[in-house]
């Protein structure tokens, strides 16, 4: 490991990451049920690239082609999530210059931001909910649990008629019939089309109509298939409804009780096959944080 931990590129870190959780999350998985694909344990590293269009450098993770960004831009239109009275709300993003190449700082521009951690798109980390208030929060996050093979369910027609839709067992073992079974440590994504509401806050909230997982798939998942965590493109991992369901939010209290994670606020996940892709899912590392924007970045092959 002390060899494998003196490589400082990109790819090792993703080497590591999979290595360390193939062997140490009680993986399952037979070979059969993997993801297929390019197989990223035998993939050569040979550093960095420059970037900026998506393309990998040649050789650093062999078989994957393209990086594809699932991030939405925060700013001060972000939406955030509403909850009624008596609950607390959380504050969108503002900024205040600190400087902007002035006399408060000639040579440099910089601001500070106020926002809520749970802004955008963002991570929920288990010790948000009650459930998990005593296991990981953002620094406890282990950064192999950040790498993961991306399962996308697509749901977007049965959203289309119905924008209260919660996405069934059924939907997932559907999945299953046509990719293989859902690979342990998988990040599962419910791919429902919402982002494309984003710029329109009013339609991305919708006051409070937007589908999530049903309390059974969340349980499914989190237990029977012991996935990492669950990406939705809505402004939370709960449907909008979910307020009112038995256990309120039950993709919170179970998912994240279970010390799985979530994350929101996804795009361009139409960008993603149904199986076979590896999302990098990273946080800030704030002591105690709940929660926090994430870049999530998806490798394709
Ligand atoms: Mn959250």
């Amino acid at each position: 490991m002390r060899a494998v931990r003196s490589l400082t590129t990109l790819g090792a870190a993703l080497a590591i990451g999979l290595a360390v959780s193939a062997c140490s999350d009680g993986n399952s998985a037979t070979p059969s049920e993997e993801v297929a694909g390019p197989d990223p344990l035998m993939s050569a590293v040979h550093g960095g690239g420059k970037g900026g269009d998506g393309a990998l450098h040649p050789g650093l993770l062999h078989g994957f082609k393209r990086v594809v960004d699932l991030t939405q831009t925060l700013d001060e239109n972000t939406p955030v999530i509403y909850l009624p009275p008596p609950f607390a709300n959380s504050p969108g993003l503002t900024r205040d210059v600190i400087s902007f190449f002035d006399a408060a700082g000639p040579a440099w521009a910089w601001y500070t931001l106020h926002l809520g951690e749970h802004t955008g798109t963002h991570f929920d980390a288990p010790c948000h909910w009650i459930t998990g208030r005593d296991l990981a929060c953002l620094e406890e996050v282990p950064p192999e649990h950040l790498i993961g093979p991306a399962v996308v369910i697509d749901v977007r027609d049965k959203v289309a008629r119905d924008p209260d839709y919660l996405v069934t067992v059924e939907d997932a073992k559907a999945w299953e019939r046509r990719h293989g079974r859902i690979p342990a440590g998988a990040w599962v994504i419910l791919q429902t089309g919402w982002s494309k509401r984003y710029n329109d806050p009013a339609a991305y909230l919708n006051d409070g109509h937007t589908p999530g997982p049903s309390k059974e798939l969340t349980e499914f998942l989190a237990f029977e298939r012991d996935i990492r965590g669950l990406g939705v493109e809505t402004v939370g991992t709960d449907a909008g409804q979910a307020g009112t369901f038995d256990p309120p939010f039950p993709n919170h209290n179970i998912m994240l009780g279970a010390g799985k994670y979530g994350i929101t606020s996804l795009t361009n996940v139409d960008k993603l096959p149904p199986r076979g892709a590896v999302l990098i899912v990273a946080p800030m590392k704030v002591r105690g944080g709940t929660g926090s924007p994430v870049r999530v970045l998806a490798l394709v092959p």
